[in-house]
């Protein structure tokens, strides 16, 4: 940090390496690889744990659930503490226990000028504040503190159902009437040639759903059940399973793909229509509309008291293409664009973590109104330089 301080080269600091935006790699500059940190600390009576951030939310949910204990990340095992926690982090415990940031107790902070703070709700208010949604503007987090929940055994894994219309707007209608110990991410995409999808299905459009109930297991069941009831499943893998489960061992796969991601507030059929017309449209090699319904937990927490400030959104919407080389990425990229453009619902807001490199009016609607304000205060106080630039900026002028 010294050496990008006094030279002005760029720094890259990476975690898990899983920025979508390529703010993890730098040409030139200098890169601060925290990978090789995997220290991790779990008090199991005090229900908290010290993480550093080299870990990946896999490693950390293994070693949590070997305690029937956990702290919600995201859809992926192989994403990184550290970029996930500082933008926010959306997962299979939001509605239940809410965002990553929500447990987010404390963190070790490498600042610009190169000190290590200690901060929390009581020491340095202001960056605690930031660091819960800011992303990585503000210093280097060596380590986390997070709460653990009690989380074991949990009613959970892949929905496959035909996606028509019906089926998905009722998916929607369904998720959001449930129970918050409930979260699902619902995959609107076309069949993969895998095993567990019989091969008159390969290339039809299906609904691949992760559900999660972290709750009783009857009440698991009775909530999984109306979902089973879509639509005859194609493939139902929902059981009660150890919670790490959810994050099985990833093949060594990097796909290159180009993403438009926004939130709405309600997904009516027309709105389905308009998914299943657009897939079927493309001829990517995989293309996906990703929904996810919030609310519960992670909507308690006050808007202003976090940096993450979309609680209210009812439903977050990724849209994705799978490329291959320069000019396909333009076609594809046009696809997304114009896709994600029919579905948006007039309101620009963004969850940072998913956004891409979309040049910086994108970034401020990650932090409407007076939270970029506030950020830009705090990025001031911090980081006058602005060292750390290679993220979703928040310019300190
Ligand atoms: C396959 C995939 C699935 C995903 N699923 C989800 C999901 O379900 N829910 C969700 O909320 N998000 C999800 N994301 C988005 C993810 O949260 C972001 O891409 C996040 O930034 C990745 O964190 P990382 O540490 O792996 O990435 P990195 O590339 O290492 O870091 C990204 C950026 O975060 C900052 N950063 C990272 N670590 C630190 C640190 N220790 N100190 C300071 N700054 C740091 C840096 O600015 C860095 O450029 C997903 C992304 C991918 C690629």
């Amino acid at each position: 940090m010294a050496l990008a301080r006094e030279t002005g080269l760029e720094l890259a600091v990476r975690s898990g390496g899983h920025s979508s935006a390529g703010h993890s790699t730098t040409e030139g500059g200098i890169l601060l690889d925290l990978g090789a940190m995997t220290a991790l600390s779990i008090d199991a009576d005090q229900r908290t744990a010290w993480a550093q951030t080299g870990l990946i939310a896999g490693q950390y949910t293994t070693a949590a659930g070997a305690y029937g204990l956990a702290t919600g990340f995201g859809d992926t095992g192989s994403v990184g503490i550290g970029g996930i926690t500082l933008g926010g982090g959306i997962g299979y415990l939001v509605r239940k226990h809410g965002l990553t940031i929500d447990d987010l107790l404390a963190a070790e902070l490498v600042t610009a000028d190169g000190q290590l703070l200690q901060v929390d709700a009581q020491t340095h208010p202001d960056l605690f504040w930031a660091i819960r949604g800011g992303g990585g503007n503000f210093g280097v987090a060596t380590r986390l503190r997070f709460r653990l929940h009690e989380v074991s055994t949990v009613v959970g894994g892949m929905l496959l159902l035909p996606a028509t219309p019906e089926v998905i707007a009722s998916f929607v209608a369904e998720a959001e009437a449930a129970p918050e110990e409930l979260s699902t991410i619902a995959n609107v995409m076309v069949a993969p040639p895998m095993p567990f999808v019989p091969p008159e299905y390969h290339g039809r459009l299906v609904i691949m759903a992760m559900l999660v109930h972290a709750g009783e297991l009857d009440a698991g069941e009775r909530a999984v059940a109306p979902f089973r009831a879509l639509a005859a499943p194609i493939a139902d893998m929902v059981r009660p399973m150890p919670y790490p489960a959810i994050y099985p061992p990833e093949q060594d796969y990097h796909p290159t793909a180009v993403t438009r991601t926004m939130f709405v507030d309600a997904l009516n059929r027309d709105a389905a229509e308009t998914i299943v017309e657009y897939l079927q449209a493309s001829d990517a090699s995989m293309r996906v509309a990703q929904l996810r319904v919030l609310g519960g937990a992670m909507a308690r927490v006050p808007v202003e008291a976090t940096a993450f400030a979309h609680r209210q959104r009812r439903i977050m919407v990724n849209v994705t293409a799978l490329y291959q080389g320069p000019e396909d990425r333009a076609v594809r990229e046009a696809w997304v664009v114009d896709f994600a453009d029919a579905l948006r619902q007039g309101d620009d807001g963004v969850y940072v973590n998913f956004l891409g490199d979309e040049g910086q009016a994108r970034v401020r609607d990650a932090y409407p109104g007076a939270t970029w304000d506030r950020l830009v205060a705090i990025k001031r106080r911090y980081d006058p330089t602005n060292l750390f630039r290679l993220n979703q900026n928040i310019p300190p002028a």
